[in-house]
């Protein structure tokens, strides 16, 4: 969509090349996705956002899933967790990832229902990652939520039980989502510009 259409932060607007989805959609779409995540809830969630870049997604989904009911009229009870994931580039076993959590933290997860919030899963190998990982201190379930799903030919086929949108094959970046630490605080999700990617560049 042309940014000329949206409200784009002055000090970003040469960054930006296009608007690929703008805050207002993000909102109703998260309703909806909050809505399916209520009516599959097996029992009360442990909500973990994958810092930084599912911050923003996070609150706007814990506020949706406050409000969501389910068929029946119950509403789903949640908590709160916060974590970074930390995946080995270079090496593409499975399980190979850092969380920043302790072991007592982690072992409080045996019998829970976990709800992983994620920003965006690309290759894939970060989620699959971090599932295994998780696996071994056996929660009751874990279900991965990511706002995005980008379409890649790199993917490793891993698609999460829930996502708010299918992207094409570009760098994003706004509502939450980073360059180098830049853009987190635009609303609407943007491809980023080449003005932008030379200016931001480390
Ligand atoms: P994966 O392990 O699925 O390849 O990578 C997932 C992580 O890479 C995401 O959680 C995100 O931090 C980062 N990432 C992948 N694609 C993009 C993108 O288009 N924009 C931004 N800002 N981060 C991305
Ligand atoms: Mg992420
Ligand atoms: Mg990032």
């Amino acid at each position: 969509l042309p940014k000329e259409a949206f409200v784009i932060p002055h000090h970003y607007y040469d960054d930006v090349e296009s608007v690929l989805i703008p805050h207002g959609l993000i909102l109703n779409r998260i309703e909806k996705v909050a809505q399916d995540i209520a009516n599959d809830a097996q029992g009360p969630l442990v909500a973990c956002c994958v810092l930084k870049g599912a911050s923003v997604f996070y609150a706007d989904l814990m506020n949706a899933l406050r409000k969501a009911q389910t068929p029946d009229r119950k509403s789903i009870p949640f908590s709160y967790e916060f974590m970074k994931v930390k995946s080995y580039e270079n090496d593409k076993s499975t399980g190979n990832v850092q969380i920043s959590l302790s072991e007592d933290e982690l072992k409080s997860y045996k019998g829970k229902h976990l709800l992983i919030v994620e920003d965006i899963v690309d290759t894939g190998r970060t989620m699959v990652a971090l599932l295994e990982r998780l696996k071994q201190y056996e929660p009751a379930s874990v279900k991965v939520v990511s706002m995005l799903v980008k379409r890649t030919p790199e993917s490793n086929g891993y698609v999460p039980d829930y996502f708010g949108f299918s992207v094409p094959d570009y760098f994003v970046v706004g509502y939450g989502l980073d360059y180098n630490e830049y853009f987190r605080e635009m609303e609407h999700i943007c491809i980023i510009s080449d003005v932008g990617k030379v200016k931001y560049a480390v």
